[in-house]
């Protein structure tokens, strides 16, 4: 079994996009500029804004979050995503998700700039990644391929099963590893809380990703010998511990590990893997605005 360390790979793009904006700025380009919009006060929210911004300031990047009260209208989010949309300075911004359930999200992601949408959400983003076109591409599900591509995992002709149908996660990267590439070339089968027979379709799977949000789902007699497991799930289980918590994935790693050819650890796999791939996108954005 071979650990697919993501925060090491996810060091790597970052120092690649370091390079690059060196660069960029040395031939007096603007500093490529990432905002935020973050509504209430959602902790598990407030940590993902906190490590965004983080790495925007590590690969030299700047950034800025709006925070707005959890009472918030629709129609003044709306004026703030109009605001976004206009400011020079911005180059790409996130709406972070879950929206308060009084706001219909759906209207706020059409309402994003779809050149400005490095989450590669807005409905345009979504129809050119389904046609192939040049889009943004989902920060979780572009961060997945980047972890089987860096890790020189053959994709081609292979049974990818996945787990879960979200439009952020499941949808998306069950697209991107269908595609007619070098990179991809997969049979892909998408399973969601209907699907019948999940353990046998599971078990069949050569590359196995998981994004359901249920801790310690995917267990071992639902993995095939040498399959490749990747792990979206994530989760803070309180404990006795002196950290008061533990993070676990949707895949009961202990068991499922030893049969599996890669596997994806929780924390330290997909996570850091995915906030490089966003600063992908923006530094993409930034270079197609100058
Ligand atoms: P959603 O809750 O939006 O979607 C969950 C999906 O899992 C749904 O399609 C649902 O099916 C399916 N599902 C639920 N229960 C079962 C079951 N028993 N059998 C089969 N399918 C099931 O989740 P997300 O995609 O947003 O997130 C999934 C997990 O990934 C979460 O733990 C989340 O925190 C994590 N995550 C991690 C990220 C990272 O960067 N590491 C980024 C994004 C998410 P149905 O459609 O039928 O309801």
């Amino acid at each position: 079994m071979k650990l697919i360390d993501g925060k090491n790979i996810a060091e790597t793009v970052k120092r690649e996009i370091a390079a690059e904006v060196k660069t960029m700025l040395a031939t007096n380009q603007k500093t490529p500029h990432l905002a935020a919009v973050l509504v209430g006060e959602d902790p598990a929210s407030e940590t993902y804004v906190a490590a965004k911004e983080h790495a925007c300031k590590a690969v030299g990047f700047t950034s800025s979050v709006h925070k707005l009260p959890e009472n918030t209208t629709e129609s003044e989010l709306l004026e703030t995503i109009k605001f976004l949309n206009n400011d020079e300075n911005v180059d790409g911004y996130i709406v972070q998700l879950p929206l308060p359930k009084h706001i219909d999200t759906n209207a706020i992601i059409s309402a994003i700039d779809p050149q400005k949408d490095v989450d590669g959400f807005h409905p345009e983003n979504v129809g050119r990644m389904v046609m192939d076109l040049p889009c943004f591409v989902p920060a979780t599900p572009a961060g997945i391929v980047t972890l089987l591509e860096r890790s020189n995992i053959e994709t081609e002709g292979k049974n990818c099963v996945v787990v879960g149908r979200s439009n952020i996660v499941g949808t998306p990267v069950s697209i991107l590893l269908s595609r007619n590439s070098k990179k991809a070339n997969c049979t892909v089968t998408l399973c969601h809380s209907r699907t019948k027979n999940l353990n046998e379709i599971c078990a069949s799977a050569d590359i196995l990703i998981v994004a359901i949000g249920k801790p310690e789902f995917i267990t071992a007699d639902m993995v095939k010998d040498g399959a490749v497991v990747i792990d979206v799930g994530i989760h803070r289980i309180a404990d006795n511990s002196e950290k008061g918590y533990r993070i676990l994935g949707d895949v009961k790693f202990d068991e499922v590990a030893p049969k599996s050819s890669f596997i994806t650890p929780v924390p330290g796999g997909v996570g850091p893997m995915t906030i490089a791939a966003l600063l992908q996108n923006t530094f993409r954005a930034a270079k197609m605005r100058y």
